[in-house]
């Protein structure tokens, strides 16, 4: 530990102990799982002797006591705002909020505009349908609350949406980056200049894509704009926005305690080696989440920043998901790793992984969407042999008719995991 984080952590250590003293009390989840805990902590590191929370353990909690689960700190009718995960897999988790819990998840937000440099005279449109997931709701809101416009961008066809953003001339976009390109694709097809449009920024989240910096330069030259990258989770909150100087994700240490740690395990990882982030969210006392696993893959620096921030960082931002990683040869191959690769072929419009394993041997299967350039066969097979250069895997690459594979307007789901002898796919 640096002396420069001492004051991060004795924030972190009364907020804790303020909140952890009010779950032991009033939680019934929370109060069963920290019973053998001697409160108060005597420091940020005794968090590490407490249990974690997964998302599965909240899902059994919902089911035992539907239909929101035992994780209440105060009476349900306290609860004003009710979203859940966005159920790529699965069961949905529900996620509620009291009015002070919700201030404290758009506070988080109002830190990610003001790192951003987005305020008053901006004008943010939320390319985001506004239904129970979490999404962009509290973006939207914090977005006024720092004095922007919002504008509201739900239930519009990809077309109405950029109608929306040059007519009311929109500065900042909010999307996942799939839909940024896909805006991007959809505006090339009807002759629309999004380049030329007011959009000075746009700032994403639900997939790794604005930090991979074939995508990010992709969106930012097709809409003339930054692209920002931020991230966050229902259960947990928004937690991370870029750093400004491009050395990765800062983490929101005054509102989240965070840790890296092996994947499936629960050791520390080393600096600037690869885990699984497990955040403790620090002023959502109504909605909390103690070491929650978030199965979200980054690299831990803790080092001075160039930016002067004192916050931990992830280069790369969020890599992907724990169990979408694979070794090869001692090699870590994360999705951000494929798609940073696929994306450098800027023809490439939309693409779908498959990574399986065979004979205790790992390959991949891409299948790719060529719309521009003269000879799509020289594409594959460039891109086969890069894959099969920097990740050290056989790579066998298709062409997918222009338009077949799917488009995603939240989370892409564009990898899939097979691993040997085992039904769990993901
Ligand atoms: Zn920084």
């Amino acid at each position: 530990m640096t002396s420069g984080r001492d004051p991060i952590f004795e924030r972190q250590l009364d907020l804790l102990n303020h909140g952890l003293a009010l779950l032991a009390q009033r939680n019934p989840f929370y109060r069963r799982k920290l019973e053998h805990v001697r409160l108060p902590l005597p420091s940020v590191d005794a968090l590490r002797r407490l249990p974690f929370t997964t998302k599965s353990e909240l899902l059994d909690d919902q089911a035992a006591s539907p239909p929101y689960g035992t994780n209440l700190t105060y009476e349900p009718s306290e609860y004003t705002r009710i979203h859940s995960t966005s159920g790529t897999t699965g069961r949905r988790l529900k996620v509620l909020d009291t009015e002070a819990s919700w201030a404290w998840f758009t506070r988080c937000w109002q830190h990610i505009y003001r790192a951003f440099g987005v305020g008053r005279g901006d004008r943010v449109f939320a390319a985001f349908g506004f239904g129970p997931f979490v999404g962009f709701w509290a973006g939207f809101e914090a977005a006024h609350q720092i004095g922007a416009q919002a504008i509201p961008g739900g239930a519009q066809s990809s077309l109405q949406r950029l109608d929306a953003i040059l007519e009311c001339r929109a500065t900042v976009l909010l999307s996942t980056p799939t839909y940024a390109l896909r805006l991007a694709e959809v505006a090339r097809e009807s002759g629309i200049d999004i380049a030329g449009s007011d959009i000075r920024a746009t700032i994403h989240a639900g997939e790794p894509g604005a930090s991979i910096p074939t995508t990010r330069s992709q969106i930012e030259s097709a809409w003339g704009a930054r692209a920002w990258d931020h991230a966050g989770l229902s259960e947990a909150g928004p937690w991370g926005y870029e750093c400004p100087e491009g050395e990765g994700m800062h983490v929101i240490e005054s509102q989240f305690a965070a840790e890296v740690l092996e994947v499936g395990g629960d050791a520390e990882v080393g600096e600037d080696e690869t885990g699984e982030l497990v955040l403790t969210n620090l002023g959502r006392w109504a909605a909390p989440v103690v070491r929650y696993r978030t199965g979200d893959l980054v690299r831990l620096r803790s080092t001075p920043c160039a930016c002067g921030r004192a916050f931990l960082r992830f280069p790369g931002g969020v890599l992907g998901r724990a169990d979408e990683m694979v070794q090869v040869r001692g090699v870590n191959v994360y999705p951000a790793a494929v798609e940073s690769i696929v994306r450098e072929e800027a023809s490439i419009s939309e693409f779908q992984i498959e990574i399986f394993e065979r004979r205790r041997m790992w390959e991949l299967r891409a299948a790719v969407e060529v719309t521009e350039g003269p000879k799509p066969e020289e594409v594959k097979a460039r891109l086969e042999k890069e894959l099969h250069r920097r990740l050290g895997l056989r790579a066998e690459v298709s062409l997918a008719p222009v338009g077949s594979l799917p488009r995603f307007e939240l989370k892409a789901r564009r990898f899939r995991i097979q691993r040997e002898g085992s039904q769990n796919e993901t």
